[in-house]
């Protein structure tokens, strides 16, 4: 059976372009007679908001985009997360970090899908875990597990090359989980067997693939699609003035057609579908 998955981070508005993701995950499971599940990726304590998790629910119901069983925090599967990272500690893949965000981009050379990649400074160091990030030694990990890949509905067959992030944080200083470990864990938790999301999120896959290898999860596909764009070639974003789903629907627009609408490709003006 397929299962996919919509998990939006609560954070600000959806928009359009949360829309036409959204579409794509239900549309995909019900095609296949199977199930669509609801994910808030709520960890990002200060930034996640009570009011836009309401917001999130009423749009998704607006679109007429059932889903499964009952929506899943993020917030609540800490202690899942934590023990997923004490179990890659006593694997030896994760080493504590305690460089800045300034002093990374003074000291990269090179930059990654997420910006500089991370020299390696703190690896090998005696360093206080007390107040520190972890990261994953990418290297290491990918001697343990050996060659992988995965599998990725548009692009094909993919080999895993989660070197080219360098050794991204797994956790945060302030958090007990990143968006990689927390994403990767839930699928695995939620069954889901496709993973379905924009092809902003690509690169994050070879990341995930490697985790789900070191933790013995199982390993899903996945189908990145197309993003919706602006005129301009950005990404959506509300603060580029796109009207968020909240906005229509409380202006009275009829949520079932704009669905319909995205799934015919048909865009508002000056929207469009990104062809990379
Ligand atoms: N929470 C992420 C976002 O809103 C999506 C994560 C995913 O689909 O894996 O961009």
């Amino acid at each position: 059976m397929i299962v996919t998955r919509f998990a939006p981070s609560p954070n600000g508005p959806l928009h359009l372009g949360h829309a036409y993701a959204a579409i794509i995950a239900h549309d995909l499971a019900r095609q296949a007679g199977g199930a669509l599940k609801l994910r808030i990726e709520d960890i990002d304590g200060p930034r996640s908001r009570a009011e836009f998790v309401e917001d999130i629910l009423a749009d998704i119901a607006w679109l007429g985009l059932g889903h499964d069983g009952e929506p899943v925090f993020q917030s609540t599967r800490l202690a899942a997360y934590e023990a997923a990272v004490a179990r890659l500690k006593a694997i030896g893949v994760l080493y504590p970090c305690t460089c800045t965000r300034a002093r990374i981009a003074g000291m990269a050379t090179r930059s990654g899908p997420d910006g500089p990649i991370y020299p390696g400074t703190c690896k090998g160091r005696d360093i206080d875990p007390v107040g520190a990030a972890w990261r994953l030694d990418v290297a290491k990990a990918m001697a343990i597990t050996g060659p992988l890949s995965w599998h990725d509905a548009l692009a094909g067959e993919q080999t895993c090359a989660p070197q080219i992030f360098g050794d991204i944080v797994l956790v945060r200083k302030d958090l007990p989980a990143s968006y990689h470990l927390a994403a990767t864990l839930d699928d695995a938790t939620d069954a889901i067997t496709l993973v379905t999301r924009g092809r902003d999120l690509f690169a994050a896959s070879h990341i995930h693939r490697l985790l789900q290898a070191l933790l013995e999860l199982p390993v899903p596909r996945w189908h990145h699609h197309a993003l919706l764009i602006e005129a301009s070639g950005e990404k959506l974003a509300k603060r580029r003035g796109s009207p968020s789903l909240a906005d229509r629907r409380r202006a009275g627009e009829d949520g079932r057609a704009l669905a319909d609408a995205l799934r015919g490709n048909r865009f508002p003006a000056g929207i469009s579908l990104s062809d990379v």
